[in-house]
């Protein structure tokens, strides 16, 4: 949720703004705290030596008060002097009250012969010292008590003990102004520091920020360049690691871009002339009908009859491009099924077997086990279509072709042989690209086209299988094709 939100920020989506803020955020947070930690420290350190400061005059003074017994009488200068000296050294008020919490002497004059009753009074009667800061008003407030040591005689033992007695409390409030003061003056200069070690971190922030991005920004320019068509040449920033994978990224997709854009050049080409071809046999049939006088009729239903084959040509040219649009399809246009793979391919033999007698070629199949698949029948037809018709197109006289099903726990395969041409090792990478032919003129005079491999080929891979083809010139080719038993969407 606060991930979605910060994400909607517009200036944090930028990396530089991001990358800034951390630098930001790192620089300055160490130097806020340390300022904090510096001026606490600084505080309580100067309280605790304020304090230990005056409870030692205190102390000094506490046997003294009890040397000049001011506690019954207070009308002593020394010690009036030295109460008012301190008051004044510390900036603040001394009561001196006795063990009834009378208060004996005030130097401010106020509280004289009052009873006071406080917990800390109390509590430094029973001879503990207490001592507290009080920051928003500016001073501290501390007791200690007034002790006279007394010495007890003890019959039984005949022992004397001595014996500290608690006779009173001396109360005093000290100033700490000087404190704040200086903490104020600590304060601003640390906050002077801050402000420029603060312009310092935004300044290389800026600078970082601006230098880290600057690969990124050739990138982007030399990208929109490439996109513009100025340059045709591999986008190369060097600058960084990351520039350089992003480069060799969109330049591997530029050189497919390319090659698909060469192809489907070719790929028109190749239609346009395919097309072509037939249309120019039968103008040329026509032209030479017309140009002559007094045709016998004999010659004109031959040279129909070529006109006829043509557009049968044509019109199988235009089949098998239609068949390889619709396989370059997605294969969300499979229609699979359960089909007995055994009984296919013995249909497609029977369908086959008049054309191979035709040629004298004779067919042979052979089923190992029986498979059942899920594939998509019609496709699947046109694959064993296709390769049992080559073998048969592509044979010797008295030849033979012999089709096997096998099939394993995964895959089963279909192994097209025959006793043809064979092809050359050269040409076996190419036979599966549209319109190629090893013998052009030959597969012309069969009825090819150049599509039916690629064409296969496209139906394989739709099922995620393989097609291999092995092949001997002049003695045979073998074709075994590999297809999952069962379709695994991706
Ligand atoms: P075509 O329509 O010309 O048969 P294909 O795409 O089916 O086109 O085949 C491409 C080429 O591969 C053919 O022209 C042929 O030269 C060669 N070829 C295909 N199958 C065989 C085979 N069984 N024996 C020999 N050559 C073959």
């Amino acid at each position: 949720m606060l991930k979605d939100k910060l994400r909607n920020i517009k200036i944090l989506r930028s990396l530089k703004s991001r990358i800034f803020l951390i630098l930001l955020i790192v620089g300055l947070v160490p130097c806020i705290s340390m300022r904090y930690a510096i001026l606490q420290n600084y505080e309580q350190r100067a309280v605790n030596v304020k304090i230990s400061d005056v409870s030692t005059q205190l102390r000094i003074l506490a046997n003294h008060l009890i040397t000049y017994h001011y506690l019954q009488d207070t009308s002593s200068e020394v010690i009036n002097a030295e109460l008012d000296q301190l008051s004044g050294l510390y900036d603040g008020r001394v009561l001196v009250i006795n063990n009834d919490l009378r208060v004996v002497k005030d130097t401010y004059g106020i509280s004289e012969n009052k009873t006071i009753i406080s917990e800390e009074v109390v509590r430094c009667i029973k001879g503990e010292n207490t001592s507290r800061y009080d920051k928003n008003n500016g001073y501290v407030e501390m007791t200690v008590p007034i002790t006279e040591t007394v010495t007890l005689d003890d019959d039984k033992t005949e022992a004397a003990e001595r014996k500290e007695i608690v006779r009173g409390v001396m109360l005093v409030s000290a100033s700490t102004d000087t404190i704040g003061a200086t903490l104020e003056i600590l304060s601003r200069k640390a906050l002077l520091v801050e402000v420029i070690v603060m312009l310092a971190i935004v300044l290389v922030s800026i600078l970082a920020a601006k230098g880290l991005f600057k690969p990124f920004e050739k990138i982007t320019e030399a990208l929109n360049q490439a996109q513009e068509g100025y340059t045709d040449d591999p986008i190369s920033v060097t600058d960084c690691l990351e520039t350089e994978r992003i480069g060799d990224a969109f330049n591997r997709v530029l050189g497919r871009m390319k090659m698909l854009d060469t192809s489907r050049q070719e790929f028109v080409s190749n239609v346009s002339h395919e097309l072509r071809t037939p249309i120019t046999s039968m103008k040329v049939l026509a032209d030479s009908l017309i140009s002559q006088k007094d045709v016998p009729i004999e010659l004109y239903q031959e040279f129909m009859a070529d006109i006829a084959e043509e557009i049968e040509r044509e019109d199988k040219i235009i089949t098998d491009l239609l068949s390889l649009v619709k396989m370059d399809r997605t294969s969300a246009d499979l229609n699979i099924s359960e089909v007995d793979i055994d009984a296919l391919v013995e249909l497609i033999m029977r369908r086959l077997r008049p054309i191979a007698q035709k040629r004298d070629v004779e067919v042979v199949y052979e089923s190992v086990r029986p498979v059942t698949a899920a594939v998509d029948e019609v496709k699947l037809t046109l694959v064993i279509s296709n390769l049992v018709e080559n073998a048969i197109k592509y044979n010797k006289e008295h030849g033979w072709v012999k089709v096997k099903l096998d099939a394993d726990h995964q895959y089963f395969t279909v192994e097209v042989a025959d006793s043809g041409v064979g092809i050359p090792q050269d040409c076996l990478e190419h036979i599966y690209e549209r319109f190629y032919r090893v013998d052009k003129s030959r597969s012309r005079e069969i009825g090819g086209t150049g599509l039916g491999l690629a064409i296969t080929r496209s139906a394989i891979l739709m099922h995620r299988g393989t097609i291999k083809a092995e092949s001997i010139e002049g003695q045979g080719t073998v074709f075994t094709i590999r297809i999952p038993l069962k379709y695994i969407p991706v």
